[in-house]
């Protein structure tokens, strides 16, 4: 047995964030902020590659957040650093660089360039060039969505210092929604679902988010696991496999595929009763496997939600929703293959030591998996698959609580 000790990432207090960035503004681009906004990465309890195909799916908002210093500029130029990337870049906003134009622009400023370029395109300007300094608490590429914590603390500081009313009301952030979605999609380039922005600006403390994918409906579902004595750990594998890009759009093309021949637009339109007869009229297995996943995680989302929804919340409730959490992470495993041997080794450990259930989260191939397990015995699992991965000579993986947190504001 190896002996090791499991190594936690922090949230950050509200203080301690205004602090990092304003002190980051006054020391490299010798500004003093308007404001700082924060927004938190998410992780998705179930409902995995449901969001493209117009499903379901129940993030919660992590602790762990986004901060953005805003000063505003009397000019149209961005100019951007970050905590995590120390270069001053500038971005002249009269010049749009979108992914598919002659001149895109490169690396994380496209994210917050994005943003802005997607408001100004739905009618929301001129706005008014910005200082802007980015730091976070969420891993970057880990499965936890740190881009769209970045694309959503930014819209939300937009919003205030440009006065567009939208971060007041849910019909307001759903345009900021949409904003940082299309940031992410046509400025950034990564073809994503949608599911992280909404978590990022709707979500609510002490609550999963239940979204629509196909309508952007949103319903808060109660939960508190702290009476239950219960805790969600999310693991960062910490592990990247240089196929993902190529992987997570292959998903999709064979999701489309697959609506193509059933006569759907969507995959979500093939009911659960439905599903036998889909995967008879499919040509292949692969086709068929990637269908059936995507019809039963739906509906696996749905149960999750129901089973919280409208019951008092009990250590069964809980058993039942951890036994969902494991058939997700099977059928993303056998059917969709988008986990890894970090991950299985990951949920394996957690569930063999007694989690109620345990899952990847995000989009798969690396990032990071959850386990739900008992409060007082969180070191246990975090030493356990710590372990597991020295045994299994994997890069350590770091470990972070989720208790269900608020969305994007002023901080
Ligand atoms: P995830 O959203 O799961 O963390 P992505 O690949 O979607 O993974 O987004 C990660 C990318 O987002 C980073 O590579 C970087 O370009 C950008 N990013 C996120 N947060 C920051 C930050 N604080 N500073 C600079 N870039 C960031
Ligand atoms: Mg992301």
């Amino acid at each position: 047995m190896v002996t090791v000790t499991a190594e936690y990432r922090d949230a950050w207090s509200a203080e301690f964030g205004i602090d990092r960035v304003g002190s980051l503004m006054r020391e490299i681009l010798g500004e003093e902020p308007d404001g700082v906004w924060s927004a938190p990465g998410r992780a998705n309890l179930i409902g995995e590659h449901t969001d493209y195909n117009g499903g379901l799916a129940l993030p919660i908002a992590l602790p762990h957040r986004a901060f953005a210093a805003l000063r505003v500029r009397p000019d149209r130029t961005l100019r951007l650093t970050s905590g995590q990337e120390r270069d001053v870049i500038e971005i002249d906003l009269d010049r749009p660089r979108p992914a598919d134009g002659p001149d895109p622009v490169h690396g994380w400023t496209a994210y917050v360039a994005g943003v802005l370029w997607a408001l100004e395109s739905r009618g929301y300007g001129p706005l008014p060039g910005l200082d802007v300094v980015v730091d976070s608490a969420v891993p970057l590429g880990s499965g936890l969505s740190s881009s769209a914590a970045l694309e959503c603390c930014v819209a939300i500081g937009v919003d205030e210092v440009a006065r567009l009313g939208l971060g007041g009301d849910e019909d307001g952030r759903i345009i900021l929604q949409g904003a940082a979605i299309e940031a992410e999609n046509r400025y950034a380039g990564a073809n994503t679902g949608g599911m992280d922005q909404a978590a990022s600006l709707r979500a609510r403390a002490g609550h999963a988010l239940l979204l629509d994918c196909r309508t952007q409906a949103v319903r808060q579902i109660p939960f508190d696991l702290a009476p239950s004595g219960l805790e969600v750990l999310v693991i960062n594998t910490r592990a990247k496999h240089s196929n993902n890009d190529g992987q997570y759009a292959q998903r999709r093309a064979d999701c489309e595929e697959a609506a193509r021949i059933l006569g759907v637009d969507l995959l979500v339109e093939v009911a659960p009763r439905d599903l036998d007869s889909a995967l008879g009229r499919l040509p292949d297995d692969r086709l068929r496997r990637r269908v059936r996943h995507v019809v039963t995680e739906i509906d696996r989302t749905r149960r999750t939600a129901a089973l919280l929804e409208g019951q008092e919340l009990t250590r069964e409730t809980f058993e039942q929703v951890g036994d969902l959490f494991s058939a997700s992470h099977d059928s993303l495993r056998d059917d969709y293959e988008v986990t890894c041997p970090e991950l299985d080794v990951a949920v394996d450990t957690a569930r063999a030591r007694g989690a109620l259930g345990a899952r990847m989260t995000g989009g798969g191939f690396g990032g990071s998996a959850i386990a739900l397990v008992d409060s007082d015995r969180v070191q246990d699992f975090a030493d356990a698959i710590e372990a597991s991965f020295a045994e299994h000579g994997f890069r350590s993986p770091e470990f972070l609580v989720a208790l269900a947190s608020g969305p994007a504001a002023r901080a």
